[in-house]
């Protein structure tokens, strides 16, 4: 996963894109980086860590122009490397060309022997350094030609910004999996993941960019093309579940208000005799909230959250993954003491962190302890950009419910039903992707890739 952000016609551009990035930071942790464009020059500035770790003052002041992309990462494909940051810069014939990528191609592997056996030099892992590659080798004179030559040879997950020196270009794939949004602040475009980057600049919401549509904007003006087959639409239902903040609105719909949604749809099929509800904080706080109304249990805060851990998952070894579920989350013991407790989590992936935590509350003497899930049991990986790795990884992927409730020390576990997941959408059910429940992947998988990605273990 990561985050994005592009902004046109704004003598702050690298400023907002800065702020746009400290409001995306939760789509990816390991690097940020900044590109923007002027007068003939263009300006970068990367690195790894955090937004904040990576920019300071003189940074910024030395991102110039009115026109800048910015990209915070997660890696999925291409490893952790300081030279796989985005947004990725080339300087080729026709111009410079930076790209901030958010999501997975599924036919990568493809794309990069095609690219390889014409002379292409590769210089990062990533997927998304093709579609560069494309855009800088296509003869057409006309630039937006060459962005859709380039796309045209993409498969799988896209939501993306470019700046092709003072052109700034906004795509979605034709699928949709990705979210995108299109705001305006005093006259410039902004493009953004989600649209808590646009409150936090106060930049106005106009809509979202459509599934196969490419924008293009300069001077101020916007121009509008979907020159590819209309395909079946596959938002990424888990944004909704975990990946997007609650305050954000994705696919024009709101984040928290959906998460509410299921929990009231989770009350409705597995009640639970408790005396309180209570999250696992953050991610399970709006569902909590909703099963807490549903049901007319008291919902309570069990548990606190020490704001200075980053998330779990980013961390590359388990030996530190471990470590830091712990360090993260502290039981309120004298609220737990000897309650009948539901508690809820909006996912269980590897099962790992949920086992540690369900551990140390059972410790702090609850007396019953009920989990629901707020989605359906992950079954298989995901190729366009969660991290969901391989099917050996994935508990429900090898394990029955009965056995995952064992194997946490429950007293009973449920999951939403993939039914009450999607009826609890504020979108028709046609509208997403569900693939990591049910398999029903909507783009061909190459075979290679789905082959290394079900087995490999990391
Ligand atoms: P598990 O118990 O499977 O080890 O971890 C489940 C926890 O991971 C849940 O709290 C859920 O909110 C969180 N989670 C689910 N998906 C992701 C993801 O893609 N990235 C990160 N960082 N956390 C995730
Ligand atoms: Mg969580």
């Amino acid at each position: 996963m990561c985050g994005i952000f592009g902004i046109a016609g704004h003598k702050e551009a690298a400023r907002l894109t800065y702020l746009g990035l400290y409001a995306l930071q939760h789509r990816g942790e390991e690097s940020a980086g900044i590109v923007s464009y002027d007068l003939g020059r263009i300006n970068a500035h990367q690195g790894m860590g955090l937004v904040e770790d990576v920019f300071d003052e003189s940074a910024i002041r030395s991102l110039k122009g009115p026109i800048a992309v910015g990209h915070v990462r997660y890696s999925t494909t291409g490893s952790s490397l300081e030279r796989n940051i985005q947004p990725f810069l080339v300087n080729h014939k026709k111009g410079h060309i930076a790209i901030a990528h958010n999501g997975n191609l599924t036919n990568t592997s493809h794309l990069r022997e095609t690219l390889e056996e014409q002379g292409s030099i590769f210089q990062t892992t990533m997927d998304s350094e093709a579609i560069v590659h494309f855009v800088a080798q296509s003869k057409d004179r006309d630039y937006r030609k060459r962005v859709i030559h380039s796309l045209s040879n993409l498969e799988g997950a896209y939501s993306l910004v470019m700046l092709l020196d003072d052109v700034l270009v906004g795509a979605r794939d034709p699928h949709g999996f990705r979210p995108l949004c299109l705001g305006k602040l005093n006259g410039a475009y902004v493009l953004a993941s989600e649209t808590c980057a646009l409150d936090l600049i106060q930049a106005e919401y106009i809509r979202e960019i459509e599934p196969g549509e490419i924008v293009f904007i300069r001077d101020k003006k916007l121009e509008s093309m979907k020159p590819f087959p209309e395909q079946k639409h596959a938002f990424c239902i888990f944004e909704y579940i975990y990946f997007a903040r609650p305050d954000s609105n994705i696919f024009g719909k709101n984040v928290y208000l959906t998460r509410k949604r299921l929990g009231e749809e989770m009350a409705k099929e597995s009640p639970a005799e408790c005396d309180l509800v209570m999250p696992i904080p953050d991610s399970g706080n709006s569902a909590a909230l909703g099963f807490a109304k549903k049901s007319k249990i008291p919902y309570e805060v069990g548990m606190i959250r020490n704001h200075y851990v980053g998330r779990t998952f980013i961390q590359p070894s388990q030996f530190i993954r471990d470590f830091r579920v712990k360090v993260k989350l502290n039981p309120i013991k004298d609220v737990i003491k000897g309650k009948r407790l539901a508690i809820i989590e909006d996912s269980i992936v590897r099962g790992t962190t949920s086992r540690a935590r369900i551990k140390t509350i059972r410790e702090s003497g609850a007396e019953k302890m009920h989990m629901r899930i707020s989605c359906p049991p992950i079954k298989a990986p995901c190729f366009y950009g969660i991290d969901f790795p391989t099917k050996k990884e994935l508990i429900a992927a090898n394990y029955t419910v009965k056995e995952i409730e064992k194997f946490m020390g429950l007293d009973s576990l449920k999951y939403l039903s993939q039914e009450g997941l999607l009826k609890a959408m504020l979108l028709p059910a046609c509208e997403f992707c569900t693939a990591c429940f049910d398999g029903n992947y909507p783009t061909k998988i190459p075979k290679k890739f789905s082959k290394k990605m079900l087995e490999k273990k990391r």
